[in-house]
């Protein structure tokens, strides 16, 4: 007989007469999630053409075609927020939470892609490798084969650079990544170079070849102006015409099906939420992201035994790493009015055209630790046209989170804690971080571009400004208007109405004040990883193998961003690809 939803449910249908049926075995592989991992796992295991795949993905389809318009746009502030495109219910805590009890609600949102392509889908496009040093790291905490010349060929086999060649680059892969030069960059983009060479920083053309302290123009998954997502990229119209692969959009699983240890499927839910189909298959690889995926194992009986008993959860594999070891980069910000002339020419609408590498330098930190990104367009609206931000985070953070679940109902979304800054050395860099930006405004190229600079953050507020509505576009047009006035003007505005009295003189000069003002504001950048990490057999907290198979049960993997050891030193889209990459070729070989 086949167990439901964390194994206690009997899932065989009953036929017409009331008597247990088994549900047919039709499918090899049922892929959960059709995100940036999900999207290759399709593609790859499908193109051996005997192989049945079933790829379930909760949220809409983006067949070729009928790609909407927000999600193809190179500028990727309008699809980031949009409700159609995210789990709108999730609610996390950024900041370490008290002891005591109760615990108070989490209250901030937190996105993730509910979309054909998922993260890939709607997020910023940044197309980076990270360090050579993070994956000889991995190997080194248990993931054999995950050292730089592990995953440098599937970083390769993924890419089509549009700009760069020779022995570290791929012509022919599905995502290609192109970059914009010195020629075409903004007014803000050309004032930040001169200001980091200023500084002492070189120019790399390449960050996907030379990891090292540096600016460059930013690498993104992009061709002629328009987002290739991972959906878009490997889910062609070629490939979904392979009769062995199922695509399933718009359905949600509710959980893994069993018998005895042997996962034999998933059961999804119905449009109204209530119980649906149990669809078989040989093996389920959970790609749902790294705050779903591990939810999935809480409510199955995989995880940590005390907490699972604690949720009256039947404990099926005491697996204590399940949810723990949740990585973010936590991220800080000055944002400025700017210049007429600084602002994104519109025929060049990236909105991250170069960046910078750099060591913090603080003692017991890695080299080149810490990035600033330069957004030369804040946001879709009217104010967001206007302002331009330097964004800068801690690129290898220490702190360490978790995903645990409050209910054992499949329909709540898990209890998620960042717990940023919970390791002292990434708030120092922070702080560190902050001072180095208020210098770089000192700089005469950038004074001429930005307009009186203020400390800032994707608060909760920001985030619901930036959903795009009348409403937004009418206050910020407003505001905006307002902020094009004189300089007392806007100087009145920015501290009454957009940081509510912080300034970034007065946090400069006040390391108490700057302390709180990060410790209050400090979000992360939507780099949720690690919570269900790979490593060696005798490791008491991995989760998976190096093939995603999770230890103590059979027939189940994961491969999606949970399954890093620790987070690279950069954003997480391609390094996800890359794994999804590297594992279909070791489902392959089994
Ligand atoms: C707003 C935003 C901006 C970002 N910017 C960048 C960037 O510029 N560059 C970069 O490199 N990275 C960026 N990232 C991070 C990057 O996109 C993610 O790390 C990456 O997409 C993770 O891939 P994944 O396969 O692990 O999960 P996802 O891509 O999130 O895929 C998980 C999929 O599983 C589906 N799913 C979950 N639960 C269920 C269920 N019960 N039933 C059915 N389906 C389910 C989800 O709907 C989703 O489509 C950004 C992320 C976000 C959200």
């Amino acid at each position: 007989m086949v167990q439901g939803v964390g194994g206690s449910s009997p899932l065989s249908r009953p036929n017409d007469f009331g008597d247990a049926v088994d549900v047919p075995m039709i499918h090899d592989t049922i892929i959960v999630g059709g995100g940036s991992a999900g999207c290759v796992l399709a593609n790859r295991l499908s193109a051996r053409g005997t192989h049945r795949v079933l790829l379930i993905e909760a949220g809409p389809d983006t067949p070729p075609g009928r790609v909407p318009e927000d999600v193809l746009d190179s500028f990727p502030g309008r699809a980031y927020f949009s409700p159609a495109y995210n789990w709108t219910d999730l609610r996390v805590h950024l900041q370490p939470l008290p002891h005591n009890e109760p615990r108070p609600p989490a209250e901030r949102g937190y996105e993730q892609g509910r979309i054909m392509g998922g993260g890939s889908s709607i997020n910023g496009q940044i197309a980076l490798r990270g360090d050579p040093a993070d994956y000889d790291r991995w190997q080194a905490m248990g993931a054999r084969g995950w050292n730089w010349e592990g995953v440098l060929p599937y970083f390769k086999k993924l890419e089509r650079d549009m700009d760069f060649d020779g022995p570290h680059h791929n012509k022919e892969g599905r995502i290609p990544i192109r970059r914009l030069f010195p020629e075409v960059w903004s007014g803000q983009s050309r004032a930040a170079a001169e200001a980091f060479a200023a500084a002492g920083y070189e120019y790399h053309p390449d960050m996907n070849e030379d990891f090292v302290e540096g600016y460059a123009p930013v690498p993104f998954s992009n061709a002629y102006d328009r987002r290739v997502s991972a959906a878009i990229g490997y889910l062609d119209p070629v490939t979904r015409q392979r009769d062995n692969l199922t695509l399933m959009p718009e359905t949600r699983v509710k959980g893994l099906a069993f018998e005895g240890r042997k996962v034999v499927g998933v059961e999804v839910a119905n449009t109204d939420g209530s119980g649906g189909e149990v669809h078989r298959a040989a093996q389920v690889i959970l790609s749902s992201g790294a705050l779903h995926s591990p939810a999935f194992l809480l409510r199955a009986g995989i995880g940590p035994a005390a907490h699972l008993r604690g949720l009256g959860i039947e404990v099926l594999a005491d697996l204590p790493g399940v949810g723990q070891n949740l990585c973010e980069h936590p991220i800080t910000a000055v944002s400025s009015y700017l210049a007429r002339e600084a602002r994104l020419d519109p025929r060049t609408p990236r909105h991250i055209q170069v960046n910078l590498r750099y060591s913090s330098g603080l003692e017991g930190c890695p080299p080149v630790d810490m990035q600033v990104n330069t957004i030369q367009r804040s946001a879709w609206h009217p104010l967001g046209k206007r302002l331009g931000t330097f964004q800068i985070w801690v690129n290898k953070p220490f702190s360490r989170g978790q995903v645990t679940l409050n209910t054992s109902d499949w329909r709540a979304e898990p209890e998620v804690e960042f717990n940023l800054l919970s390791d002292r050395r990434d708030l120092d860099r922070l702080m560190a971080g902050m001072g180095f930006l208020a210098e770089l405004m000192e700089h005469d190229g950038l004074k001429r571009c930005l307009l009186d600079p203020f400390p800032s953050s994707y608060s909760e507020r920001v985030r619901n400004v930036n959903k795009v509505s009348f409403k937004n576009w009418l206050a910020t047009g407003f505001l905006s208007t307002l902020m094009g006035g004189p300089g007392p003007l806007r100087r009145f505005l920015v501290k009454n109405v957009i940081t509510q009295g912080d300034t970034l003189k007065g946090l400069m000069a006040d390391d108490g004040a700057l302390e709180a003002f990060i410790r209050k504001t400090v979000t992360g950048i939507w780099h949720a990883s690690c919570t269900c990490r790979m490593g060696a057999p005798d490791d008491p907290l991995a989760v998976t193998d190096e093939a995603g198979r999770v230890r103590g049960v059979e027939g189940l993997r994961v491969v999606d961003a949970s399954v890093m050891p620790e987070v690279t030193a950069c954003n997480t889209n391609i390094p996800t690809i890359m794994i999804a990459e590297k594992m279909a070729d070791a489902i392959g070989a089994d």
